[in-house]
């Protein structure tokens, strides 16, 4: 095989498994690539080249033992929100620059268990606050399809990393559309998953009611298989739910003969690049040519996703990094005064703007005075936004409509203006705020950039969209495509083993 760059993880799997490569060779061809082009992109804060070659060797020996599954000796790359054992884990912010964590996050240790090799922790926005990982202490990542464009945010760095091949797929998370709108933006197929499906527990927190870990991949199969290995019950995070994980792989082939999709009027609105509509309506016609049965319905409640979850995300956002105060761990100013000198400055040099912006909005919305008219409203809106898809599930399986409403845009083009940055996010965020599964996949490109079809599901309906996703992949190649100049054969370069 010689272009196991381009690979998927679900051919490099059956590859490890045939005894055409070894985990070292993938090792080592993804470590060079990672060196030879991120330049261009600036996906990765952390590389651990030791250390994925070590695990590559225990992967390796593993198989000989005869004891491999699915992901044994497939390189991986989290965003750097997951703690890591012994290896740095930033959160993209300087608060967290000199920040090694104990221990591993649970996504991270199940898919150690699993016999994955991390070659490196991937760049973010600051704690996960932004649609274009333009916020990062790191720098901003560019967008392997256009450099000079974002590649979304806030799992900017893992989607860049996975569209340009230099990691076969990626860990994410979503607290408003981190995995989808980076997934839509890069065209990778991305999932966040039902609320309480994966386990946060190791994973800073930025939204707690909100967040959630889940796959970026470069097709549905590939992100079942993630799935399977992070997602299930972990008695650490007590808002885990205890339901049972189906088989994800052995469902996505499923027919898709009777399956209902709504599609929310709302969703196709002012607001919408038409062009992305239009490619959104042809990935619709090929729903209809596999058999389902496709109608429009209402989610009434949709314009106030954005202004609910700019009230609920920074009220929680201020609560959850109060705990960095300059004291216990992470970034501490030089020669304090006193102990309010030591605070003050610890947290004004260890921030960065948008961080200080949600602390500062999160801080007013709980405030005594402020608390009824806007953190106690928008959590009722909160209720009325999860009542329109409740309502919705009653007659449709699926609901489909645009990941984006644009394509990628131009590096800084947002950055002076937070409302338009945060109308990034306008089709994601009633997902989070519901605590409903979604899932973003490749429909098209326009001038050259991906464009994101999502599908959302009712609770702990994965194994459905995952199955939607990828009957419609089987019949359609945009999730195979590779952005130019990151494509020639590894053999071409000498980077053969
Ligand atoms: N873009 C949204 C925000 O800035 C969502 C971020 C996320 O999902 N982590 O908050």
């Amino acid at each position: 095989m010689t272009d196991l760059h381009r690979a998927s993880l679900t051919q490099l799997s059956a590859a490890l498994a045939a005894g055409e490569c070894s985990s070292v060779e993938l090792t080592r061809l993804f470590l060079g690539r990672i060196q030879r082009l991120d330049d261009r992109l600036n996906s990765f804060i952390s590389v651990c080249a030791e250390q994925a070659l070590d695990e590559a060797h225990a992967a390796d020996r593993r198989r000989a033992a005869g004891e491999a599954g699915p992901l044994t000796g497939i390189p991986l790359a989290h965003k750097d929100i997951f703690c890591t054992d012994g290896v740095r884990t930033s959160c993209g912010s300087r608060m967290l620059d000199n920040f090694v964590a104990p221990y591993d996050a649970t996504v991270v240790s199940r898919l150690k268990a699993a016999g994955a090799v991390m070659l490196g922790k991937t760049n973010m926005d600051e704690f996960a606050m932004g649609s274009s990982n333009e916020t990062s202490y790191y720098g901003a990542v560019r967008n392997p399809w256009d450099p000079a464009r974002v590649p979304g945010g806030s799992s900017g760095g893992s989607a860049a990393a996975v569209a340009a091949r230099l990691v076969p797929a990626a860990t994410g998370t979503d607290t408003g559309g981190s995995i989808r709108q980076p997934a839509a933006l890069c065209g990778l197929t991305g999932l966040k998953p039902t609320y309480g499906r994966v386990s946060r527990y190791g994973m800073i927190a930025f939204a707690s009611s909100l967040d959630q870990g889940g796959p970026l991949c470069q097709s549905a199969a590939d992100a079942a298989l993630l799935l399977q290995a992070m997602a299930g019950f972990d008695e650490r995070d007590s808002t885990s739910i205890d339901h049972p994980v189906p088989d994800y792989s052995a469902m996505l082939d499923a027919p898709l003969s009777g399956l209902k999709i709504g599609l929310p009027r709302e969703y196709f609105g002012a607001g919408l690049d038409p062009a992305v509509g239009e490619r959104v309506d042809q990935a619709v016609r090929v729903y209809e040519t596999l058999g389902a049965r496709v109608r429009e319905i209402s989610l009434p409640n949709t314009t106030l996703a954005v202004p609910t979850y700019y009230v609920v995300a920074p009220a929680e956002c201020s609560s959850n990094l109060s705990r960095y105060d300059g004291v216990r761990f992470g970034y501490r100013c030089e020669d304090p005064e006193d102990l309010m000198d030591l605070y003050k400055r610890s947290r004004g040099e260890g921030f960065g703007a948008e961080v200080k912006r949600r602390i500062m909005v999160g801080t007013y919305v709980l405030s005594a005075g402020y608390y009824d008219a806007y953190y106690l409203k928008a959590q009722k809106l909160r209720q009325l936004i999860s009542d329109d898809f409740r309502r919705a599930f009653e007659t449709v399986d699926l609901i489909a409509g645009p990941t984006s409403p644009s394509v990628a845009f131009p590096l800084g083009a947002r950055l002076e203006d937070p409302i338009q940055m945060y109308l990034s996010d306008i089709y994601t965020i009633a997902a989070n705020l519901a605590g409903l599964p979604a899932l973003s996949l490749p429909c098209g490109f326009v001038d050259g950039l991906p464009v994101g079809l999502q599908l959302i599901g009712d609770y702990f309906t994965e194994d459905r969209l995952l199955n939607a996703a990828h009957r419609y992949q089987q019949e359609t190649d945009w999730h195979e495509r590779v952005p130019p100049g990151f494509d020639e054969s590894s053999q071409a370069v000498g980077e053969g083993d």
